[in-house]
């Protein structure tokens, strides 16, 4: 089991799965559309670039603290990050990200600091990426990522892992550098798999983790062991939390993650078994479902649709064959 305190690698609810037809499976998975920025990473190292570029009146300039940006509503139904001209931004003391370039020639920055800043109006309010992520535009959830990714990265690695001492930022966020034994450290994606198993009858496997609350049901998901191909750590991680043994692993897509700092690779996987031995310890549950015991699971509340940011829903969606019911969905109380 590759369990970890640190990190959510079976984030989203979800279920598993098989087929892949209908509208469901052509829906784009958050935070894995691009969202049209050019990394532009060459110029990370040139100081002399990013000050002409920090200083361009076209810039814009984003605050991402905690994993945390000011996000507001147009009125039109759609949330932005609130950014701002570099000139309006508080640098002082703030770690600044370059994020990249659109196509229009526009320079993104965030900047790290330990609050968000204050505004005079009310309108804009703080957003985690898992909710921002379900409402910001694919450009402005990619920007968000990789700054959170990045601050992630930043708060955890203020000291060499070589040689203890304390490393100085670099790269525009994106290296850290030892200033006693010259250790360059770059952030670090720590890959995971989530995937939806499917059994002979096409029925989907779903599991419950012991801390999730009643009724949460989703796919299973793991870390990838070192020296692990990712068609093995699917393998290992459906047979360590359900004792289920899969064959065939079809890769999906993938997510970036940065809670801190997954990438999640989503993969459709064939049950050779249907035998459940749960371990236990991470997974308390694990069910096969066919689509109409899911859809009646869904309709009573017994299980409740996977929702939100997750890569999870959206494989369960592409066995489902359609969208699933929203949070709100099933009975309500005392209805
Ligand atoms: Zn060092």
């Amino acid at each position: 089991m590759t369990t970890r305190t640190d990190s959510t690698a079976a984030a989203g609810a979800g279920t598993g799965g098989g087929t892949g037809t209908g509208a469901a499976a052509d829906r784009p998975i958050t935070l894995t559309a691009t969202g049209g920025i050019d990394r532009a990473a060459h110029h990370r190292m040139n100081e002399a670039w990013l000050a002409a570029a920090w200083s361009h009146p076209t810039t814009r300039v984003f605050v991402v603290s905690g994993g945390q940006a000011l996000v507001e509503d147009d009125g039109e139904g759609s949330t932005e990050l609130v950014m701002m001209p570099s000139f309006d931004a508080p640098f002082t003391e703030a770690h600044r990200y370059f994020l990249g370039v659109d196509d229009e020639g526009v320079r993104y920055f965030a900047l790290q600091k330990d609050s968000l800043p204050g505004r005079m109006d009310d309108i804009a309010r703080p957003a985690g990426l898992r909710e921002a992520g379900l409402l910001l535009s694919a450009r402005d959830a990619e920007l968000m990522a990789h700054a959170v990714g990045l601050e992630n990265w930043q708060r955890t690695h203020r000291f060499c892992s070589r040689c203890g001492e304390r490393t100085v930022i670099a790269a525009a966020g994106h290296l850290r550098r030892c200033p006693a034994c010259g250790a360059e450290h770059y952030p670090r994606t720590d890959p995971a798999v989530i995937m939806l198993v499917t059994d002979e009858k096409d029925r989907a496997l779903l599991g419950r983790q012991v801390h999730w609350p009643e009724g949460r049901f989703s796919t299973l998901a793991g870390f990838v062991e070192p020296g692990e191909s990712l068609e093995a750590a699917v393998i290992r991680e459906v047979a360590e939390e359900a004792g289920v043994t899969v064959g065939h692993v079809d890769y999906v897509a993938s997510q970036p993650w940065p809670f801190p700092a997954s990438l999640m690779l989503g993969f459709m996987a064939r049950a050779t078994s249907p035998e459940i031995h749960v371990d236990g310890d991470e997974i308390e549950e694990a069910r096969w479902f066919s689509r109409d015991e899911l859809r009646e699971a869904f309709t009573t509340g017994e299980v409740r649709a996977p929702s939100g940011i997750s890569i999870a829903s959206r494989l369960v969606e592409r066995w489902y064959g359609e969208p699933l019911p929203g949070p709100g969905a099933g009975p309500r109380p005392g209805g």
